[in-house]
């Protein structure tokens, strides 16, 4: 069984079919699907939650189309679902009130790559992986790196403040967003920020749209902040007795003033999925942390040796082992690239969360987590991004029967993370999955606010309903 889609309600047929007469003149037929085979296609993404076909699906290739489609959604009431690459863990592209999806996915053009202002501006459309290749063809770097990078886009990271590895030293898409052209609901267009270093006039509205799951406005163009790219890169791969003493390795690494550019730990169970994937591990490891560092030649040298200092003084090692060239480093990846198909075969569903909590409580909330598992008789395997406190606790089942003891342990996980001082998400947003957890981490005033601002933006609730706020 899937997470259900919350119950919004769905506009009439009636508004439906004027809408999509008046689209079909607005942005050409040929961008408009109606027939429901092709909509059902738009109507889930990667996270658990049902999919709902929506009633039809716009393929913008313009910001006029994304306009357009936001005057005509408005003038109709009929509500709109953005979507990018539909690699959300949340549910956030999954047009839970039918209506229209609004698909980004064809707006790809790079409209500048500017050495002199290390800056790029795109189009929501543009795959991650792609802009990274491209920026470093030119000796640019795009830090952010979700691991989904080869098939989610810049729009759908922008507006899910998408993280990865790399976020410990480089920080996540937030730090990168210097302006957006957005589209509002109703068809008013805006310009945000700017492509200085600095400049503060004004609100920050530019970091007002980010992360805001689709809720406020449609990016029809990002300019992003570019670093230069780093001249080599090293990677530690250190084994532990357990979890814990991983942890406790996590906070003597950063006490020790070193900025790993990545810092992943796995614990036993997760270590067990990749050994059944072929991955040889030694046998007497029960976690592992992979460690990353990167700029000049010297710098790299001197980090790693300070690394290797400081890991092989920490409590329950078993074994370090340093890269010496871009093959064993490639060597050492494998493991962390084996863990998406690793955990997927393990059980018919998977819930990936990515709770965030202070990196001196992560050997607390690893203890937490197998409390959980043993309270509620749900598998779960924890890895994720340990320097900067990121976890992602997944929890596996396969039978509809086990689904009532999943929520229960989501629940315990949520309210133990806040208990120890985290945060709900850290990378892939509230959206309908974490909706029902929001009141747990934030006060009522503080929601209020949120929806204020919400309503706003769209005083008739149609941007993306059903997402972020639970629904009453
Ligand atoms: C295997 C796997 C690994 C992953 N690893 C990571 C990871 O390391 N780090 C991480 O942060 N996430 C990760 N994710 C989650 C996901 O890839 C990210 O949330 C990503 O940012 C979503 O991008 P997308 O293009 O797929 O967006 P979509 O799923 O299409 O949409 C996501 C949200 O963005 C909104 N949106 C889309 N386009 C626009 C637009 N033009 N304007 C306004 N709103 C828009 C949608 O309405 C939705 O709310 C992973 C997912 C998978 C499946």
């Amino acid at each position: 069984m899937l997470i259900a889609a919350p119950k919004v309600p769905r506009p009439p047929a009636s508004a439906i079919d004027r809408a999509k007469l008046a689209l079909e003149q607005r942005v050409g037929a040929s961008r408009v699907i109606t027939d429901p085979n092709g909509c059902a296609t738009y109507g889930e993404d990667e996270s658990e939650v049902a999919a709902v076909t929506p009633d039809m699906v716009v393929l913008a290739e313009s910001a006029d189309h994304v306009a357009a489609t936001l005057a005509v959604a408005a003038e109709h009431r009929i509500p709109v679902t953005p979507r990018a690459g539909g690699t959300g863990r949340t549910g956030g592209a999954v047009p839970v009130a039918g209506g229209i999806v609004l698909a980004t996915a064809s707006l790809a053009r790079v409209k500048e790559v500017n050495r002199d202002d290390m800056l790029v501006v795109v189009e929501p459309g543009v795959v991650t992986g792609e802009l990274h290749a491209l920026v470093e063809r030119e000796g640019l770097f795009y830090p952010p790196d979700p691991n989904s990078l080869e098939h989610c886009m810049i729009g759908g990271n922008v507006a899910e403040n998408a993280g990865g590895p790399r976020a410990l030293k480089y920080g996540v898409t937030r730090e990168y967003v210097l302006g957006l052209e957005v589209a509002l609901m109703g068809g008013t267009r805006l310009r945000t920020g700017r492509r200085t270093v600095k400049g503060v006039t004004g609100y920050d509205m530019t970091a007002l749209f980010v992360g805001s799951e689709g809720t406020l406005g449609v990016f029809t163009e990002i300019t992003l902040r570019l670093v230069s790219k780093p001249a080599e890169i090293a990677t530690v791969l250190a084994l532990f007795s357990d979890a814990r003493a991983a942890g406790q390795a996590v906070t003597d690494v950063l006490r020790a003033g070193l900025v790993p550019r990545c810092l992943e730990l796995m614990d036993a169970r997760t270590l067990g999925a990749v050994r059944a994937q072929g991955v040889a591990i030694d046998e007497r490891a029960g976690a592992l942390l992979l460690a990353e560092v990167d700029g000049d030649s010297a710098l790299v040298e001197a980090q790693v040796a300070r690394l290797g200092e400081t890991l092989s003084g920490a409590k329950g090692l078993v074994a370090l082992q340093a890269a010496q060239d871009a093959a064993q480093r490639g060597r050492l990846w494998a493991t962390r690239r084996a863990l998406s198909p690793a955990t997927k075969r393990m059980a018919k569903h998977k819930l990936s969360e990515d709770v965030v909590v202070p990196r001196s409580r992560i050997p607390e909330l690893l203890e937490r987590v197998d409390a959980i598992s043993a309270a509620t008789g749900v598998r779960a395997l924890t890895y994720g991004h340990a320097g900067d406190g990121n976890l992602h606790v997944n929890f596996l089942w396969d039978d509809d029967a086990e689904r009532p003891a999943v929520d229960d342990a989501l629940h315990r996980l949520m309210k133990d993370t806040v208990a120890v001082g985290g945060t709900l998400t850290g990378e892939h947003g509230i959206g309908v999955t974490k909706a029902a957890y929001l009141p747990l981490e934030q006060s009522s005033e503080l929601i209020a606010v949120q929806q204020g601002l919400k309503r706003t933006f769209d005083p008739h609730e149609l941007l993306n309903p059903g997402k972020i706020f639970p629904v009453r």
